[in-house]
């Protein structure tokens, strides 16, 4: 029989950090803890595995019970077995027959199937992952919830005195860990998907772009000279402002002086100037342009200033074209065309400066990805995947072929035949094949149901109209302020709107105020260093402090709507103080413009996002104070169920089937008939197969969504019965549990 002093074993693992001080080394002092934990515990095992931050995975470091060969060999990724499992989901896991767990994990020898209990504890620092803990026994259901309290307790312990230990050995300069090599890459990884589409190439690194390595391959060519470097200078500055104009055109609305940083270097005569010395005394102008760059990159890396850190990738990035315009004739090799782009993380910017040098996919590391570059991906029609890759992996994907789906977040590393052929249709397809659309939606039994666009950049109008878009419900007026690096002025936002507006000939136009803030951030004036950015300076709040900012967006909304109809909507109302004060503004802008005898709209239809469960519960204010409102469930669901959407590890959190979320959609569709105002709704959940069904039958009538989904959303709305919908809908609203709503929706 175990004895279960768990008071006793927590006061002699408290002794354990003495015990470090006795031991030898960080490994010593491991292996003699797993050994106390076990005898206290009476456990057959007891293993310590460390957090590699570098390969994002764990080691096994001390086991009194397996194997001693084991130490330092078994590597266990997060979320893999039990154990990776306990660390990627911060929470003990105790198992009574681990045979029967799909989670757990045997390896041969090692990890004996003999063992049936297992409990594992992760070892935290406060939110830094330090490693797990693990007991095991031959007997079934041997752990209890006293023995998960005490071996907490002891990972608590452990935690703070492993950290310790690794300090005072790093003081030391003595190796604590023997460093290892990345882990391998698997072949397959399930990610997320930003976009949809699907992509095939060769990779390219960005945040690495390894100068070295294209200079070192001048070691291999015919001998360059000053008169090569120059002509690369003037290639590179050619094909530059050839893509800057072709931007401009396609994408005037963000793209205005993208290229800039690039040009002006190339201007500047003290960097040029300093290759050519350098070329002049002899050195190669390969070298000369590397060690010039590296140089700057340097310089800009270490700058106080985030701005000019912001430019480290456009210093590489103009490298990169300087060393191949040097080596080659070809100046398209400087593209990238056919290549999918790897990054750690991207800015705005610079996902637009790859868009238009033809990368045909993204590959981006979770925790790098802001929902604008997820927005622009799509607008840009990239297809793009967010996978969980330790960041010192990513140079082994350099030139690899991948293949990445991202309808299913997925990527393939050196994809096999069958994989290849499986996606070969899907590969080849027309990227214009344009699917069926009806000029107007109706439900099955003919209610008149209106499909609206979302629009992010002006180019997404070409695709609303190919899609037969009755209108923009949401233009997200954030895009041109991020991708910029300063505020565009009144004149600059009104000729994007007013594009906007024609383009959209009669139909309803709807501009949302600036809704940056959270993790939307413009590098040259977001709030700094919010603790939570999403409860913080977002949105209509930042537009309220910032009335010169908002004024001009306001003015040029209202010039916009001169000639058209538009409607402008708020981000993020909290109260119907929020509504009224941006009201005033707007009627402030309204006779400024009348003074100075500037034409613009008399009339505009204002409008609330009900993003807030604060706007919920004023709904019926809120209601009888605006033209219209629209849902935007991304942020509802967020602030509602208190998930940060963009939080992965939660991610699974997020769901628009929670009772909380069906009910409160349900109590602002219902007020919104009730005071005889339009409620359109503009978040995903309004692409949502499941979802659509229950808004119809909630009484939602109008859709803001991608142009890219208007096909499927409407086909779902086209075999809705409207009677049904309301039953199915009126059961859901009585439901209690997201289990029982799942459920129900699949139809068990
Ligand atoms: C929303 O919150 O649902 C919404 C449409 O706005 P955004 O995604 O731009 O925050
Ligand atoms: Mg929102």
């Amino acid at each position: 029989m175990k004895q279960k002093d768990n008071v006793d074993l927590i006061c002699d693992i408290a002794e354990l950090a003495g015990l470090f001080e006795r031991s030898s080394s960080l490994e010593d002092f491991l292996k003699t803890a797993t050994s106390i934990i076990a005898w206290h515990m009476k456990a057959a095992v007891c293993s310590i595995y460390l957090y590699d931050e570098n390969n994002d995975d764990l080691v096994l470091r001390a086991t009194q019970g397996l194997e001693t060969a084991a130490v330092g060999q078994v590597r266990l990724k997060l979320g893999e077995g039990i154990t990776g499992l306990a660390l990627k989901e911060l929470r003990p896991i105790c198992e009574g027959r681990g045979s029967r767990n799909s989670s757990f994990k045997y390896i041969p020898g090692i990890l004996e199937e003999k063992f049936e209990a297992f409990l594992a504890v992760p070892i935290l620092r406060g939110l830094s992952k330090v490693g797990v803990l693990v007991v095991q026994d031959t007997q079934p259901h041997y752990f209890d919830e006293h023995d998960v309290k005490a071996l907490r307790a002891i990972a608590g312990q452990l935690a703070t005195t492993i950290e310790n230990a690794n300090l005072l050995m790093s003081v030391h300069a003595e190796a604590v860990v023997p460093p290892s090599a990345p882990a391998p890459l698997p072949r397959f990884i399930k990610g997320t998907g930003i976009s949809s589409g699907v992509a095939c190439g060769k990779a390219t690194v960005t945040n690495e772009i390894d100068l070295e390595a294209l200079r070192a391959a001048e070691g291999q060519m015919a001998p360059r000279t000053l008169q090569d470097f120059q002509r690369a200078l003037q290639e590179t500055e050619n094909q530059l402002t050839t893509l800057q104009n072709a931007l401009d055109e396609e994408l005037s609305d963000v793209a205005s002086l993208i290229f800039s940083a690039h040009l002006l270097m190339l201007k500047d005569s003290s960097f040029t100037g300093e290759i050519e010395d350098q070329i002049n005394q002899g050195v190669s102008p390969a070298k000369a342009i590397s060690q010039v760059l590296h140089k700057y990159i340097k310089l800009f890396a270490k700058s106080a200033n985030p701005r000019l850190r912001e430019k480290v990738l456009d210093l590489k990035d103009l490298g990169h074209r300087l060393l191949l315009n040097v080596m080659a004739h070809d100046g398209d090799q400087a593209d990238y065309g056919n290549r999918l782009i790897v990054a750690r993380e991207l800015l705005p910017s610079e996902l637009l400066k790859l868009a238009v040098q033809r990368a045909a996919g993204l590959v981006l590391l979770s925790g790098g990805v802001t929902s604008h570059i997820a927005i622009l991906a799509r607008s840009l029609q990239i297809p793009g995947v967010v996978v969980d890759v330790a960041p010192s992996q990513l140079d082994a994907l350099e030139d690899r072929e991948l293949l990445i789906d991202a309808g299913q977040g997925t990527l393939y590393i050196e994809p096999d035949s069958d994989i290849r052929e499986t996606y070969a249709p899907l590969l080849e397809a027309e990227p214009d094949a344009r699917p069926e659309v009806a000029d107007q939606t109706r439900s099955a039994d003919g209610t008149r149901v209106y499909l609206l666009a979302n629009i992010n950049l002006l180019s997404d109008v070409s695709r609303a109209l190919q899609m037969k878009a009755e209108g923009v419900g949401l233009y997200r007026s954030e895009l041109p302020f991020i991708v910029r690096d300063n505020f565009p002025s009144e004149e600059e936002q009104f000729r994007i709107y007013h594009r906007l507006v024609q383009r959209m000939a009669g139909r309803p136009v709807t501009l949302r105020t600036l809704d940056i803030g959270g993790d939307k951030m413009l590098s040259y004036a977001s709030p700094q260093h919010e603790a939570n950015p999403f409860l913080g300076l977002r949105a209509i709040r930042y537009s309220l402090r910032n009335r010169d900012t908002f004024e001009q967006q306001l003015r040029a909304m209202l010039r916009a709507g001169a000639a058209a109809p538009i409607r402008i909507m708020f981000p993020l109302i909290s109260s119907l103080d929020d509504y009224l004060h941006a009201c005033e503004v707007v009627q402030g802008c309204q006779l400024a413009l009348q003074r100075e005898g500037m034409p613009h709209s008399a009339q505009p239809e204002l409008g609330v996002m009900i993003e807030l469960p604060s706007a919920v519960e004023l709904i019926d204010e809120l209601c009888q104070a605006a033209d219209f409102i629209c849902i935007g469930t991304n942020d509802l669901v967020q602030y509602l169920l208190a998930v940060d959407r963009t939080n992965e590890k939660i991610a699974d959190l997020y769901t628009p089937y929670h009772p909380a979320v069906l009910r409160a959609l349900y109590r602002v569709i219902d007020a919104a008939e009730r005071h005889g105002i339009e409620v359109s709704i503009c978040g995903d959940a309004a692409t949502d197969a499941q979802m659509i069904p229950f808004l119809i039958g909630c009484g939602l009538r109008t859709f803001s969504v991608d142009p890219a989904e208007i096909p499927e959303v409407q086909s779902i709305i086209q075999r809705c019965n409207i009677e049904k919908a309301r039953k199915r809908a009126r059961r859901a609203l009585r439901m209690s549990r997201i289990s029982e709503i799942e459920a129900f929706w699949r139809g068990d």
